[in-house]
């Protein structure tokens, strides 16, 4: 079963996201399980969010030399059959304190599927009684998810059904793309019946396993929001990098996972590897790709959680042995967006 626990943090400075895969090496076999977390975009987040003025201009008092830093949250593998009540815990505090938040939704597990008719028939599924599952419920009849209402704060999206074989079917920049829709076909079936007037459009892949098919399969479903992972090695940040792969250690929609074989290709890069322009998001072959930079997570081994101080890196460079701090993505994301826009991952 899939383990849920990341957070993703996205926004006009940063992006903060946990993921699995390698940030080493985009020849890694990423044949972890689950990926406790991944970056993910809400639909609000599609427009920039424009800077905020440094807290500082008040009279009397010194500037404030520090840097406005925003961040999208997203966490994978919200799921039914394990840590219900710590899934519902966390959509209650985005919920309570009206935080901004994308969580993707696993349809599947061993003792039935995410249950689509609680409302209407509690006794249609064991899971009607499950915490996260009556949570959702909740925020979604209280109009909190986006599309039930016009000042919906959470972002409501999709983890795939068969979650933990994904993974396995991203074996080259073309692979498996039937399989592909198979699944987001029957998962997102599962989700438009249990929230129809949900507005999904994010798709985070599991264990960021994604390819040109995946994008193909996504668009097939609605979800133009394709997060997958983004992560810059400690030394290379200050290199930019050319096409095709620029400087990422592993850069979104790579087809790396699961012992991929060269040539690789990175099929969810914005043109110029420039996310955001002063004329909005640029699409990246057809979807808006908002990978993870930053995780609270080692990448590659997503069991290793990591401290708050880890977790936001104060003085660190980059990526270094899988820990790919919230700070230091930043900045090597902004350079991405003309200064406008970072990413890291927690
Ligand atoms: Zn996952």
């Amino acid at each position: 079963m899939m383990v849920g626990g990341g957070l993703a943090l996205f926004g006009a400075s940063t992006l903060l996201t946990g993921c699995g895969g390698d940030t080493t090496t985009t020849a890694a076999a990423n044949t972890q399980g689950p990926s406790a977390n991944t970056t993910t975009a809400s639909a609000h987040t599609i427009s920039p969010v424009p800077p905020t003025p440094a807290t500082n201009t008040t009279s009397s008092g010194p500037m404030d030399p520090r840097t406005p830093l925003y961040v999208a949250l997203r966490m994978d593998d919200i799921s039914v059959g394990e840590l219900e009540q710590e899934q519902a815990d966390i959509i209650n505090w985005f919920s309570v304190n009206k935080v901004a938040f994308n969580f993707h939704v696993i349809t599947y597990s061993e003792d039935g599927p995410w249950p689509t008719d609680c409302k209407t028939d509690p006794s249609s599924s064991q899971f009607c009684t499950s915490p996260i599952v009556q949570k959702l419920q909740e925020v979604y009849d209280a109009g909190e998810i986006l599309g039930t209402s016009d000042d919906a704060w959470l972002s409501l999206g999709c983890h795939a059904h068969d979650h933990d074989s994904w993974p396995g079917y991203i074996l080259g920049e073309n692979t498996d793309g039937d399989w592909q829709r198979n699944d987001l076909a029957i998962s997102m079936g599962f989700l438009n019946k249990a929230y129809p007037n949900a507005d999904i459009r994010s798709f985070a892949a599991p264990a960021n396993a994604a390819n040109n098919q995946t994008v193909h399969a996504c668009l097939e479903q609605g979800l133009d929001i394709v997060t997958t992972q983004a992560t810059v090695n400690c030394n290379a940040a200050e290199v930019p990098g050319t096409a095709p792969g620029y400087n990422y250690g592993f850069g979104p929609c790579s087809n790396a996972h699961a012992g991929g074989t060269p040539p690789y290709a990175w099929d969810c890069i914005p043109p110029d590897d420039t996310y955001f322009t002063t004329e909005g998001m640029q699409k990246a072959n057809g979807v808006y790709s908002l990978p993870c930079s930053s995780a609270n997570s080692n990448f590659q081994t997503v069991e290793i959680g990591l401290s708050v101080d880890e977790t936001i890196g104060v003085g660190t460079c980059g990526c270094t042995n899988n820990v790919c701090p919230m700070i230091a993505n930043a900045k090597e994301m902004a350079d991405k967006s003309n200064g406008q826009i970072g990413r890291a991952h927690v």
